[in-house]
């Protein structure tokens, strides 16, 4: 028998026939994320149903040196879940259950494969929260949140995933599954190695099991998207609301293109305002009261200082989701508009102004290459998205990403003089294996090497992924 067809006979003897893919269809949907640059090529999908079925399958493909690459919702944007070289998929989406909740310890334990919003759904039903949120929560899944430290909507109050995860269950390449799954809120006794799989994108383990944190739910939200002149006055805003004494819990921007796109792909969505303003920022505050005047007089001295020229208040819940769409349609709007190739960037949160200001002028001069800049993200926290797009019409995709790579290279070296991230909260995935040098130094990086080796000498867990052994 050959060698594939005795690997595909031992698998599903281990979890059923049904439970193991192999046709076209199935390959090119699981073979890949959002990112469009790679071609889907696994050679099966996996779909184990519990902690010791993925074991099992990783100590074969250990023992056979086979290549797995570990998959969630599939919602990555760093090409972290793509497999392109022919590897095995480990799919969590049958690993689906929530296990239990403690809204007493404030906790929530589940499977890796619950997507992020059945655990916000859960804890809301139990009347607390689950602080990660992000546009992608109806697919992303909680194993992929924690293996690409997904930071979201709300980090500027509650932090990213990394700060949500008590305990974690995970499965090493070897097939060992290393136990690290307690709510224990301190646990001060050596190293801590959670942590490590935490944002390692699948590269030293598989998650199974999370135990996460759980907060009281916040009573009231109040929101409002101000049209802003300048990148210094949207700083200024976020410092006043400081002043007021206000519990920011997100601070979004988008440009006026960035608008545009969504108004134009999304005609139920009227453009915010009777002006065009170069930048939107949506605020969200939150409170266990409700207490509208201080909101209130914080946006008339915002207003009567000139740092923003209008503003657009949530009435209602209706009009609180209706104000979100704004922002949350945009990644959706550009994928539907044409070629997006995308970054994903952070400097210290002071340093915005000057850093956007450098790469003025690199955008000016690329926007004359048919590239036209989007920039849009969570600014309260230093992380901009920075989108090339182009008509599809005007060529292929390849070429397209040539061109906007050869941009991105000139923004990464101003990136580096500030000693920012050239990946804020996406990862490194396959698209950015290149420019790991501009954030981490060589030493960091022979660092993470050897960590790698330790849990995973063969190279067997997504390979070629963040970096190459
Ligand atoms: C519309 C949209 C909005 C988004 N907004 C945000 C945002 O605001 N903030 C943000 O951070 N990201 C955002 N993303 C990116 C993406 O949703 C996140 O990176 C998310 O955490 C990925 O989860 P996933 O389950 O889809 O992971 P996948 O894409 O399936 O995988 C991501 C990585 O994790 C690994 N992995 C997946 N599951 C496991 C597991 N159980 N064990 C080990 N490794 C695993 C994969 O191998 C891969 O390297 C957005 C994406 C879209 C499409």
């Amino acid at each position: 028998m050959h060698q594939v067809e005795k690997h595909i006979e031992f698998f599903k003897e281990t979890l059923g026939v049904s439970y193991v893919l192999t046709d076209a269809n199935d390959l090119q949907t699981f073979g890949r994320d959002w990112t469009t640059l790679f071609d889907a090529c696994p050679t099966a999908v996996l779909l184990p149903a519990n902690t010791d079925e993925v074991s099992r399958l990783l100590k074969y493909c250990h023992e056979h040196s086979l290549p797995v690459v570990p998959s969630g919702g599939r919602t990555g944007l760093a090409g972290g879940a793509v497999a392109s070289q022919g590897e095995y998929v480990l799919s969590l989406s049958r690993m689906n259950k929530i296990l239990s909740i403690n809204t007493k310890a404030m906790y929530i334990s589940v499977e890796a494969g619950v997507t992020t919003q059945m655990v916000q759904e859960e804890a809301a039903r139990n009347g607390v929260f689950f602080a990660l949120d992000l546009a992608a929560k109806g697919s992303s899944q909680i194993g992929g949140n924690i293996s690409t430290n997904a930071g979201g909507l709300k980090l500027i109050r509650y932090g990213g995933m990394r700060e949500q995860v008590l305990g974690l269950e995970v499965v090493l390449a070897d097939g060992r599954v290393l136990d690290l799954n307690t709510p224990l809120r301190k646990n001060n006794t050596g190293y801590d190695l959670k942590h490590l799989f935490i944002g390692a994108e699948g590269t030293l383990g598989v998650i199974t099991r999370a135990t996460l944190k759980l907060m009281p739910q916040p009573r009231f939200f109040q929101s409002a998207i101000l049209g802003v002149a300048s990148v210094p006055h949207i700083m200024e805003i976020m410092s006043l609301s400081g002043q007021h004494g206000l519990q920011i819990s997100a601070y979004e921007f988008f440009t006026d293109a960035a608008h545009k796109i969504v108004c134009q792909m999304h005609p139920q969505k009227r453009p915010l305002f009777t002006e065009a303003y170069p930048y939107y920022v949506l605020l969200e505050i939150e409170n266990h009261q409700e207490d509208r005047s201080a909101f209130e007089s914080f946006l008339g001295e915002v207003l009567e200082k000139g740092f923003a020229k209008d503003a657009v208040i949530a009435m209602s819940s209706r009009e609180f989701k209706e104000l979100w769409g704004y922002r949350e349609l945009i990644t959706e709007s550009l994928a539907s508009y044409g070629h997006v190739y995308k970054n994903d960037i952070s400097v210290a949160v002071g340093e915005l102004p000057a850093f956007l200001d450098d790469i003025s002028p690199i955008m000016q001069e690329e926007g004359k290459n048919d590239i036209t800049f989007i920039l849009f993200g969570h600014v309260g926290d230093g992380n901009i998205h920075i989108n090339y797009i182009a008509p599809k019409k005007g060529g292929s995709y390849k070429d397209f990403v040539i061109k906007a790579k050869a941009a991105e290279q000139r923004i990464f070296k101003v990136l580096q003089s500030y000693r920012g991230s050239v990946s804020a909260e996406h990862g490194i995935g396959l698209i950015k294996t290149a420019d790991l040098k501009y954030s981490r130094t060589a030493e960091e990086i022979a660092i993470m090497q050897s960590i790698r080796r330790i849990f995973d000498p063969k190279d067997i867990l997504n390979p070629g992924k963040i970096f190459k052994l």
